[in-house]
């Protein structure tokens, strides 16, 4: 089969590929048919990670399953699905409690947690960027879809429930968003703006979105977020003066340890601290970007080794909290999915390319590259 394969750094290519077996009987093999580029690719591509060279990116998946082991019950041939980025086993201690983004059974190392498809330090489980893609535990791992998840521009909807939108949520439920909350959110990429239409979805009377793409700030302003250029003021006095100083309800983290001052200098902790500021007094923060213990990239000994210059004086005088880490993606899919059947929430409206799977490398081009209009990228392997 064909798969986006990783050469090394800013370099990735679409190769001929073993395809994927049945190799323990609940497994399953899916036909992807929507593949999402996502902004956690971007640090792999980088070089940024220990990705290994020859291996395949893609977590975010959605296809026909086209074959199924034999303890495999409920899935079946021909079912559309949405398949979490969470590789979860479903029985270990933090799969029961619901933590399937932290499964100890599906990550090798003994002394971590959580597995991804086609993820640096997540497992050795390849990729969806690809013809097809073997799902580990397929009763567990796939949600299944409607019919009208054959519909290729459909797709572009439920492909989100594989990462973005329930990261997005999970954001917001970090955070705590209530009905008539006034929540701020640092980011308006793709998992950004999905924590903004969650948070309306969760009833905030407002929503701030911070960010210095022109592109981005219309699309959280296309589903009603207050844009707040970062380049052009200060966010965190706007976001003050806003609310008679006191700050906003809550707040979201949906950038990254790859933040950047407005001159373009890296700062791992400048949206960590700005939302300390911009948050008011016991408001609760969630933090979804991605943050790593190990960043050889990083500017100086603190970042290399992972480590914040964080305001944490200001952080506990406010008696705020803070949730962090990657999304348990079943915990929310199921819901979201409905709401997207249901027509109330509609997270294609980011997707600005569908592109046939051999285009890859062109799209990892310009994604990289921040280009504007180049918001999310859905490759469909079946496209022409
Ligand atoms: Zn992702
Ligand atoms: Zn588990």
């Amino acid at each position: 089969m064909k798969a986006v394969v990783y050469n090394g750094p800013r370099d990735v290519s679409v190769e001929e590929v073993p395809d994927p077996k049945i190799e323990k009987q609940a497994d399953v093999i899916v036909k992807i048919t929507s593949t999402n580029i996502c902004g956690s690719d971007l640090h792999m591509y980088e070089g940024r990670t220990d990705f290994e060279t020859g291996r395949v990116f893609g977590h975010e998946n959605l296809g026909e399953v086209v074959e199924v082991g034999s303890a495999v019950d409920k899935v079946k041939v021909g079912d559309m699905v949405a398949i979490p980025f969470n590789v979860a086993c479903g029985y270990c201690k933090n799969c029961e409690r619901g933590f399937t983004n932290y499964c100890l059974t599906m990550q090798p190392k003994k002394e971590w947690a959580g597995a991804a498809y086609g993820f640096a330090d997540m497992g050795p489980y390849q990729g969806g960027q690809a013809e097809f893609l073997r799902v580990p535990y397929g009763d567990f791992n796939c949600l299944r879809l409607g019919e009208d998840a054959r519909d290729s521009k459909r797709q572009n909807d439920y492909v989100m429930l594989a990462d973005i939108f329930p990261t997005g949520y999970h954001a917001t439920e970090m955070a705590g968003v209530k009905p008539g909350d006034q929540t701020v959110i640092f980011g308006a990429g793709p998992v950004g703006l999905m924590a903004a239409l969650s948070a309306s979805i969760r009833g905030a009377s407002r929503i701030w979105v911070v960010d210095r793409r022109p592109d981005r700030l219309g699309l959280a302003e296309s589903i009603g977020a207050i844009p707040v250029d970062g380049s052009k003021v200060d966010p965190v006095e706007f976001i003050k003066d806003q609310t008679m100083g006191l700050g906003a309800d809550n707040g979201c983290e949906c950038v990254g340890y790859q933040a950047h001052e407005p001159d373009g200098t890296e700062d791992m902790n400048l949206t960590l601290n700005q939302l300390v500021q911009a948050v008011r007094f016991t408001g609760k923060i969630g933090v979804v970007g991605v943050f790593v213990p190990q960043d050889p990239g990083g500017k100086d000994e603190f970042a290399k080794n992972g480590k914040a210059v964080f305001d944490y004086g200001w952080f506990w005088f406010k008696g705020q909290t803070m949730g962090t880490g990657q999304c348990p993606v079943k915990k929310y899919n199921r819901l979201l999915r409905d709401l997207i059947v249901s027509g109330k929430a509609t997270p294609s409206f980011i997707v600005s390319h569908e592109l046939p799977l051999e285009q890859a490398p062109e799209a990892y081009q310009h994604f990289d590259a921040r280009d504007e209009g180049w918001t999310k990228v859905v490759l469909k392997p079946g496209m022409k």
